[in-house]
């Protein structure tokens, strides 16, 4: 049975209650969750579980297997429900980290109409962003980064919605990574994550609903990887 994943409809849930599926020792399979199961450069959400024995658990990790997401526990789980709490705090500052790469490539493509990002990594406190991008220095990244934080202050809404695989493949660059396109085939429906005409994406993470909860966005980092790759590091300071 696939697990109903309630953080595609609403990424600021923080409590939910959920029956138990299954468990095998420290693992708990449960029939909904608002975990994120980690994917797409995002890490996984941790957080607590209070079962209805009284049992209460840390969840130190959460993985996606064949269409049902595992928590994996501190302990064994005792009990038939559940009332979970993701780590509000660590999720939130992973969503904004998040939307602000996915800004920061649409601002590329908008002031310079390539230099696309071709992969990332979010951190709990960072973000890494890889960039085929020949012309980009530490000034010009000082220069996207202004650009950047000015869309932040002006604020633009972010929405999530599902379209069909025939709509998705008629807007380009919709899927950017090999894996994504790959993907893309197989599906029917499509997530898309939309920063109001900056960017719109295929993507199956956790966003906030406005870019303006970002606050601000710092470059920590700039490599150079080589004449097309390029390496930045970023941080946000958002409330
Ligand atoms: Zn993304």
């Amino acid at each position: 049975m696939e697990t109903e994943l309630l953080y595609l409809k609403d990424s600021y849930l923080k409590t939910f209650s959920a029956s138990v599926v299954r468990s095998e020792g420290r693992s708990l399979i449960l029939d909904r969750t608002a975990f994120y199961p980690g994917g797409g450069g995002q890490p996984c959400d941790m957080g607590s579980m209070v079962f209805n024995s009284g049992k209460t658990l840390k969840v130190i990790e959460v993985k996606k297997m064949s269409g049902e997401i595992v928590h994996v526990l501190d302990g064994e789980p005792d009990g038939t429900s559940v009332n979970a709490s993701i780590d509000w705090e660590r999720r939130y500052r992973l969503m904004k980290l998040h939307t602000s790469i996915h800004l920061m490539d649409g601002i590329i493509r908008r002031d310079f109409g390539h230099g696309y990002i071709t992969g990332g990594q979010i951190y709990e406190d960072r973000a890494r962003v890889d960039l085929d991008f020949p012309e980009l220095t530490r000034e010009l990244a000082q220069k996207i980064e202004a650009s950047t934080n000015e869309e932040i202050s002006k604020g633009l809404e972010v929405r999530v919605k599902y379209i069909s695989k025939e709509e998705a493949l008629k807007i380009p660059d919709i899927a950017r990574t090999k894996p994504g396109r790959e993907l893309l085939e197989r599906l029917d429906e499509v997530r898309i994550v939309e920063i109001v005409g900056l960017d719109m994406q295929m993507d199956g993470g956790t966003h906030v609903r406005d870019i303006k909860e970002i606050g601000n966005i710092s470059i920590v980092k700039f490599e150079n990887k080589g004449s097309h790759s390029k390496r930045l590091e970023i941080k946000v300071s958002g409330t």
